[in-house]
């Protein structure tokens, strides 16, 4: 059996969507059957590779890097899914937007610190003026919502995305627990 090629990638969320994912426990071991992990922070993979059938996408994009990283994932995957609400809407991410790169970069580097600093444009990514969902950058597939998206919604979407069968909106709902 041919096994699906995921990417899993987290740009600008707190990681907690990507923790739900490893709350699917022992269904990993289930979900490990039919795919290969060929890009994501759970493996050792600089470059995103060619050929990936699903990436999987947590967090909004903020910064020049995260828009060069979503053009290439779109270039290289077959299907992208936007993987919680940071991703899909902007969500906590997004509250930037409301003061602007600047008010942020001085409450961080210069009103927080202890000590006179520079911005680190050297080693940080450039920040976008706004931080947006993915679908304004790319085109996107699917979207699995929640703040983290619920480990039991993760799991009958990629079962449902496995086995070829659609997956139904009134199906997701109870796993609002
Ligand atoms: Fe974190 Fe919530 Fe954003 Fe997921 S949707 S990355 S849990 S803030």
């Amino acid at each position: 059996m041919k096994k699906i090629r995921l990417g899993t990638i987290w740009l600008d969320g707190c990681s907690g969507c990507h923790m739900s994912f490893l709350d699917m426990d022992e269904r990993l071991i289930e979900i490990a059957e039919y795919v290969d992990v060929v890009y994501s922070p759970y493996v050792d993979m600089k470059e995103f590779p060619e050929s990936v059938d699903l990436t999987i996408v947590e967090g909004a994009l903020s910064t020049d890097h995260d828009l060069r990283i979503i053009k290439k994932i779109r270039e290289n995957s077959k299907l992208i899914l936007a993987l919680g609400d940071c991703a899909i809407t902007g969500n906590v991410s997004a509250m930037k937007n409301l003061y602007g790169s600047e008010a942020v970069l001085q409450r961080g580097y210069f009103e927080l610190a202890d000590l006179n600093q520079k911005y680190p444009s050297k080693v940080v990514p450039t920040l976008l003026e706004s931080v947006i969902p993915l679908h304004e950058a790319v085109k996107v597939d699917y979207f699995l919502p929640g703040c983290p998206t619920p480990a039991d919604a993760i799991y009958e979407m990629l079962k449902s995305l496995i086995e070829g069968t659609e997956i139904k909106i009134h199906e997701l709902t109870r796993f609002g627990k």
